[in-house]
């Protein structure tokens, strides 16, 4: 059955992050861009409201939450703070692999851990030369015995400077391309891993992205979460079930600027009147609200379809590519709302553009989206609508008459090229709009 409405304890836990984040994150969130860090404090508070690694199965001590819980609690975390629904969110990018990989010895190990204390794990497959590109890693695992040696640099790795543990995709070869890739959990303790500098940035300065560094790092067996030819699959798995996740950031940050654009509206005067009562200001709300809206309903459709036990993928990056764009529109609609002020730190606006702007980004670029959908669209969507050259599109005569068998005259025949409708018992020797020969044309259907 189809329904959009949450179950009473999917609104209770919405209802839940809802206040959390409005006590807890937006009070410290433009103290915390200004200053560059990541609130560590607000981090641990969210786990132990239980707002954290929902997605750990119940078996290992999480909650087993499905998709749509954790989109839920994102889109109210985000629009508080992106930055820090980036980071808090994290932790859930982390450990999907571990959850996905076939390592029961290794979810044994952490996956209670992670559930019960406040461990951070951070997700890294891109790197200084490459971030699209997953098959180009060129961070090297090298076997020596059962285990591993890892060496080389991990970059954009969100949380790195203040996680426990690492889900690392290196390479047995970078020759080997998608069949090199391997996956690994590295604890930051183990020798041999550097955590590099916080990489300074435009937004989402709250949500703390560091470059880690591998020398000689060695890997037990214990800890493979895949071995090579295994990798590449792991992690798009995973993008696929966290991919909504970066919809659902983007539906909490777009809705906030809409709410704060539309208070905005209803007090400011010009020309004598509210600025809500100029029809080109409501219709820029109206739209917003739409935005906001169908950004939503993508973003559940496609945690829906990943809970429901369907291939998420599609309409993941459906969601991600929509919601993402549309946020920047509606920040960028809501800050043109606020005039001057919407320009300045004194308004909440200034920071949601900066932070809005990175959705576009991490995950899967935008770009990388469109190949995934294009790739579907031309490869393996099912086409419902028969194929032009098959189309009956009678316009000369009554549909009704064409192709008895008794009508003589009223077979009918299509010219593959201009599209021309020719009605005889045979195919005319030349299209009389477009000049090609008889074998151009096709008997109807
Ligand atoms: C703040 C932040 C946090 C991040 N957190 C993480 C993290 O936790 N873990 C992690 O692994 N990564 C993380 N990333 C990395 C992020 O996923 C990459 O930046 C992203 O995948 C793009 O890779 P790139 O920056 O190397 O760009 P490139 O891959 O070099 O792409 C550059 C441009 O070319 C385009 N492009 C590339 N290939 C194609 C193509 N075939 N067709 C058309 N256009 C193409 C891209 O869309 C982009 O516009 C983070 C990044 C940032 C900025």
């Amino acid at each position: 059955m189809l329904d959009f409405t949450l179950t009473e304890e999917q609104t209770e836990l919405k209802l839940k992050a809802r206040e959390f984040s409005l006590k807890n994150v937006l009070p410290v969130a433009a103290y915390y861009d200004e200053i560059d860090k990541t609130p560590v404090a607000v981090l641990k508070k969210a786990f132990e409201a239980g707002l954290t690694n929902g997605d750990i199965p119940t078996k290992y001590g999480g909650k087993g939450y499905g998709i749509i819980e954790g989109v839920v609690i994102t889109e109210e975390i985000a629009a508080a703070c992106p930055g820090i629904a980036t980071s808090v969110f994290d932790n859930s990018l982390g450990l999907e692999p571990l959850v996905l990989s076939d390592n029961e010895q290794a979810r044994q190990t952490y996956l209670p851990k992670i559930a019960k204390e406040f461990k951070l794990i951070s997700f890294a497959t891109s790197e200084p030369m490459m971030g699209s590109d997953v098959s180009g890693i060129r961070c090297t695992a090298t076997k020596d015995g059962e285990d591993y040696i890892l060496n080389g640099t991990k970059y954009w790795v969100t949380n790195g400077g203040i996680a426990d543990y690492f889900s690392i995709f290196a390479t047995e070869d970078p020759k080997s391309k998608h069949e090199g890739i391997c996956a690994f959990l590295v604890e930051k303790e183990w020798e041999g891993v550097s955590i590099g500098a916080t990489i300074p940035k435009l937004g989402q300065r709250c949500s703390n992205t560091v470059g880690i560094h591998f020398n000689n790092v060695r890997v037990p067996k214990e800890n493979i979460l895949a071995p090579p030819g295994k990798g590449f699959v792991l992690a798009m798995k995973t993008f696929s079930r966290t991919r909504a996740a970066i919809g659902a950031f983007a539906v909490g940050a777009a809705r906030a600027a809409m709410e704060y654009a539309l208070d905005y509206a209803k007090k400011r005067r010009a020309f004598g009147a509210k600025i809500s009562d100029f029809q080109s200001i409501q219709f820029k709300l109206a739209e917003m609200y739409q935005k906001v809206e169908t950004s939503r309903l993508l973003v559940w459709k496609a945690s829906w379809e990943a809970d429901n036990g369907i291939d998420p993928t599609i309409s993941a990056s459906i969601a991600k590519f929509y919601a993402t764009e549309v946020a920047l529109e509606v920040v960028s609609e809501a800050l043109q709302i606020f005039g001057g002020y919407g320009y300045t730190k004194m308004y909440p606006i200034e920071k949601l553009y900066r932070d809005v702007r990175l959705y576009r980004i991490y995950e899967g670029t935008s770009e990388i989206q469109r190949m995934i959908v294009s790739g579907y669209v031309l490869n393996s969507y099912q086409a419902v609508m028969p194929p032009l050259e098959d189309l009956s599109l009678h316009w000369k005569k009554n549909p009704e008459e064409v192709n008895q068998p008794e009508a003589e005259d009223s077979t009918a025949w299509r010219c593959k090229i201009c599209g021309h409708v020719h009605y005889g018992k045979e195919a005319p020797e030349q299209c009389p709009y477009c000049f090609f020969p008889k074998a151009s044309f096709k008997k109807t259907e």
